[in-house]
């Protein structure tokens, strides 16, 4: 599978001190023809087998999910990432993502396969040894069985460690017993293994353990009743004495915590990835919606409105895919890296993975929340008939809100993208207070106003530049005048991830308008180029709104005006006129009838 190496990659959460060429990025343009028939073979599946049948999924026809999945089954599709040897096709990690996203785009559906081939399937593949790969992962490659993943508890959703599922060994000590209860597990109803985390005896962190149904003592409580993604099983699962040989505890004993942590850190990129989907296909009904329908002896689609919504709509979009796929490919280099070192594979791929879970957890949280806007405004777009469950955005909408809540809360993944870059900071992973220091020596020194470089990009690069400082300089000093008080001050944290959000996506879209500029010309890239400003503009001011509301939580007097008058510095941009950019973009989307980036 051809991807291309990157030359210099930098280490997770590094993009805020650390520069990147264009070249060093990935992205989507570079995908293989084999990558793009992948991708094309889960569309025309949704096509044929899914988006035909959703009612039926979502009214959940007896065992019809099971049968889909089981025709997905068949074309491979839910063993992309097992490797050969047990009847998988060893796909890389990007190719891995590229179909996720176009999964994705399959509603319930998606989040069934999710869970089997992601939560579900993942811990044995990652963690098991070779006598439980071997039993359980060609069975899983081939769909026989249906896997789920069981870590919530009625009391332990986001403080997962918090279970209170036990694991006793039995007196013979050939079982674990366990008993215990775990809430919203999805593909329950119908999954043969169970990936189940627990507690031996009194330990303090939680266990892992392959579950099978067939083993006894597993119940289950009737389907939920969701708000969306209907058509996915949801129940709580219940373990009353349940016998599990001692052979099937994944990994070591107190490892479970990691485990999950490690399984949730994949799961969130592949998050992003599917949401990415999702948001596609939303775009492209929202845009055939305003092509025809007429109001005012006018298409809706010629309304500056309406444009602007539907070029948002694109620019996030086109946003969020630059950003996922530099990330995803970081994450393959460092596997590659890894295993050339000697690591084995399925190490390399946690390893790779954990190293760029700065990254993946910011992707979680923008992913989501691109498709949760992209969502309702093509609720909008469609007028009464958004409302109307006899057209695509009533689910579209319903189905996209679990994104926000699922694979950790956007809030706790907020809080965990700072809480991780302070971390690496403090054991000299990164050098965030180098850089930190020499932005408040900068603070305090006349500006440059130095003659203006009227490069191509040279703007977009300072700006990008300037909005590091700006994250740096708050984040550097609301650590170090709040030291560890910072954790208790989360309003100040969610400002934070906010700007590294704003950060890590813009410098994304920035690099790959460069590397497209370069292959393709400025003028074929002149839509581009408008969607990165218009990006660029806005971010201006998110990233301003968010510093100031931290600056002043924590600092007062001479201080605070010091560092207002920093960020606005850091966060100043020229004059832009979006409205136009917008309309541009609008006018490329209703001339193709679809989302054309
Ligand atoms: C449809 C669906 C499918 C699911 N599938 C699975 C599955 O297959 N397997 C599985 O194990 N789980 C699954 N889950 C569970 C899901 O992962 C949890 O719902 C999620 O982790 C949140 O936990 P909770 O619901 O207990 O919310 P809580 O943890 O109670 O959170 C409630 C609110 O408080 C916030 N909050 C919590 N702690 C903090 C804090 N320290 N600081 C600030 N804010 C905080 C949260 O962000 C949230 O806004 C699923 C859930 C749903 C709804």
């Amino acid at each position: 599978m051809s991807t291309v190496a990157t030359k210099t990659p930098l280490k997770g959460g590094e993009f805020l001190v650390k520069e990147t060429a264009y070249e060093d990025i990935f992205t989507p343009e570079q995908w293989s023809e084999e990558q793009r028939m992948i991708a094309q073979t889960c569309h025309d599946f949704l096509a044929q087998e899914v988006w035909p049948i959703m009612d039926r999924l979502d009214n959940k026809e007896e065992g019809l999910m099971e049968k889909v999945l089981d025709k997905a089954a068949e074309l491979g599709l839910l063993g992309l990432n097992i490797p050969e040897q047990y009847g998988g096709f060893e796909k890389d990690f990007l190719t891995g993502m590229l179909s996720t996203e176009a999964i994705g785009a399959g509603n319930s559906f998606a989040v069934s396969v999710a869970a089997h081939t992601g939560i579900g399937t993942l811990p044995i593949l990652y963690y098991g040894n070779d006598a439980q790969k071997a039993k359980y992962l060609p069975k899983l490659a081939t769909g026989e069985w249906k896997a789920c993943y069981c870590l919530t508890e009625p009391g332990a959703g986001s403080d997962a460690n918090s279970g209170k599922t036990k694991a006793v060994l039995s007196s013979d000590g050939k079982h674990y017993v366990i008993n215990g209860q775990k809430m919203w597990i999805t593909n329950s109803g119908f999954a043969h293994v169970f990936i189940v985390f627990a507690k031996i005896d009194d330990d303090k962190n939680l266990s892992a353990f392959i579950v099978e149904k067939d083993f006894g003592g597993v119940t289950l409580n009737p389907e939920e009743h969701k708000m969306g993604i209907k058509g996915s099983s949801t129940r709580q699962v219940f373990f009353n004495d349940c016998k599990v040989p001692v052979e099937n505890l994944l990994s070591t004993r107190e490892n479970g915590f990691k485990i999950a942590v490690n399984i949730l850190n994949v799961g969130r990129i592949k998050l992003a990835a599917a949401a990415l989907g999702g948001a596609k296909q939303i775009i492209n009904h929202s845009v055939e919606y305003a092509n025809q329908r007429v109001q005012f002896n006018h298409p809706i689609g010629t309304y500056g409105a309406i444009q602007h919504k539907m070029a948002e709509q694109a620019i996030l979009a086109f946003a969020c895919e630059t950003a996922l796929y530099r990330a995803s490919q970081n994450i393959e280099d460092a596997i590659n890296g890894l295993i050339e070192g000697g690591m084995a594979k399925d190490q390399a791929i946690l390893k790779g993975v954990e190293q760029f879970a700065v990254e993946a957890a910011i992707m979680k949280v923008f992913g989501s929340e691109v498709l949760d806007f992209i969502a309702d405004e093509g609720v909008q777009i469609y007028g009464g008939m958004g409302y109307s469950a006899d057209a695509p955005m009533e689910r579209a909408y319903r189905d996209s809100r679990i994104n926000r809540i699922f694979e950790g809360t956007n809030e706790i993944n907020r809080l965990l993208t700072v809480d991780m870059m302070i971390r690496r900071a403090m054991k000299g992973e990164i050098d965030l207070l180098g850089p930190a220091t020499k932005i408040a020596g900068e603070l305090m020194s006349i500006p440059d106003f130095g003659s203006p470089d009227t490069a191509l990009f040279a703007t977009e690069k300072k700006y990008i530049k300037n909005f590091k400082k700006a994250a740096l300089m708050v984040a550097g000093s609301a650590v170090q005048k709040l030291m560890t008080n910072l954790s208790s001050e989360q309003e100040i944290v969610m400002n934070i991830a906010d700007m590294l959000i704003d950060v890590y996506v813009g410098e994304s879209l920035q690099l790959r308008v460069e590397k497209l500029v370069s292959v393709k010309g400025e003028e074929a890239c002149a839509l581009h180029l408008d969607m990165l400003r218009t990006w660029l503009a806005d971010s201006a001011e998110r990233i301003h709104k968010a510093g100031k509301d931290a600056i002043c939580s924590f600092a007062e007097g001479d201080e605070q005006r010091i560092m207002l008058s920093g960020l606005k510095r850091f966060t100043k941009t020229d004059p832009y006129n979006t409205k136009n950019a917008r309309r541009r973009i609008a006018a490329k989307m209703s001339a193709e009838n679809k989302y054309c980036f």
